[in-house]
């Protein structure tokens, strides 16, 4: 069957919301980013901003200087990862076969969706619409045999545009487009290639693969797919099972040398409350029961457990259980061999869509900071600081 990959990007997202909810910023220059004053970077800007020129990872203080009437606002990031599950779930009326990629843009392999609907371009227009009347926002949308061309139709035509590449389109379109534009070619690999000779994607894809592998390693062999518009990363949905929900989280020590020394014992709990609570929060769980397992040195084990009608996920209030149990116990004569804590009857916070859109929004953060990091070593220490 051939592939047909869907990929939405939302137009202008986070000012879009904005201006959706506030009547008054309809039609204006709004720059959704940044901190107090003028810190911090622009991390969305509405198309009416984008006129003046201003841009994501652009200092306010420098977006200011552009567009002085524009409306800045620190956003409301809560808000917008709502907007993008909900989002996602509109997606998932179409295929269970959506990934999202970043907190406004998902793929979907729309390959076996295709008999349910009249054309390529309705599926588009179904979505496109649902997310209209639903969320009242716009988006663009391209498709495509694959992830890479998908999104390169996606910004063909924006805002609000649908844009469809079939696989006779790409030598064209790629003798067209220059190496900088092409998505995973940073500045300097632009450089390199240009040095070769290579100034378009059509280049890069009549390029000896051989060469480009041994000027780049591995990445040369992708470049090479990337030049021909070939791309076989599948869409990756998201798990909607529960098989990453383990039942209980656990873990054991064997001391070096057994031990009846009641404070040096209390220490090591500590540091197993602190692996095995770390574990349980990564997992965005909290725990109702929580077990300490002690064996002896001669090798009777006994264990302990506590339930709280609240779950807990935090070291101290972990701790604190552990340490109650352990009080309890009357050691007598016996030494200690091994330590354990478990923590199950486990509770959930979110479920996997919320789950995979809250790491979006921690990675775009991520990038948000390296953005203020590179821009501190240009300008300075004082300039820029994140919002809060
Ligand atoms: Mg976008």
């Amino acid at each position: 069957m051939e592939r047909i990959i869907l990929h939405i990007d939302m137009d202008a997202f986070f000012a879009a919301i904005e201006q959706r909810d506030n009547p008054e910023f309809q039609g204006k220059p709004i720059v959704v980013g940044g901190g107090e004053g003028n810190k911090g970077v622009v991390s969305t800007a509405s198309y009416e901003a984008r006129k003046f020129g201003i841009h994501s990872a652009m200092p306010i203080y420098q977006a200011k200087k552009l567009c002085p009437d524009a409306i800045f606002t620190k956003g409301n990031y809560h808000k917008y990862a709502e907007e993008s599950v909900k989002i996602i779930n509109i997606c998932q009326t179409i295929t269970s076969i959506v990934e999202p990629v970043s907190v406004d843009e998902v793929y979907l392999d729309i390959s076996g969706s295709i008999p349910f609907f009249e054309s390529k371009q309705q599926i588009a227009e179904t979505l496109q619409n649902k997310i209209l009347n639903e969320l009242h926002l716009t988006c663009s949308i391209g498709i495509a045999p694959n992830k890479l061309l998908a999104k390169i139709a996606t910004e063909i035509n924006k805002p609000s545009g649908i844009t469809i590449i079939e696989k006779n389109d790409v030598e064209k379109l790629f003798d067209n487009m220059p190496i900088e534009k092409m998505f995973g070619i940073g500045e300097k690999t632009a450089i390199t290639l240009k040095n070769l000779g290579i100034y378009t994607s059509g280049d890069l894809g009549r390029f000896p693969e051989s060469i480009l592998v041994k000027r780049f390693g591995k990445f040369g062999k992708k470049l090479s797919y990337m030049g021909k518009g070939i791309d076989k990363s599948p869409v990756v949905p998201i798990s909607s099972s529960n098989r990453n929900r383990p039942k209980s989280i656990s873990n054991e020590i064997t001391l070096l040398e057994n031990t009846s020394d009641k404070e040096r014992i209390k220490k090591i709990l500590l540091k197993l409350t602190h692996k095995t609570s770390y574990r349980l929060r990564k997992k965005n769980a909290s725990a109702h029961t929580i077990t300490l397992k002690i064996k002896y040195d001669n090798f009777s084990v006994n264990t302990f457990n506590h339930t709280v009608e609240q779950a807990v996920n935090y070291d101290s209030e972990i701790y604190k259980i552990v340490i109650n149990l352990f009080d309890k116990i009357n050691l007598g004569f016996r030494k200690i061999r091994l330590l354990g804590i478990r923590l199950s009857n486990l509770e959930f916070a979110e479920d996997p869509v919320q789950l995979t859109i809250f790491s979006l929004y921690k990675k775009r953060f991520a990038s948000i900071s390296q953005a203020v990091d590179k821009l501190k070593k240009k300008y300075g220490e004082r300039i820029i600081n994140i919002g809060e």
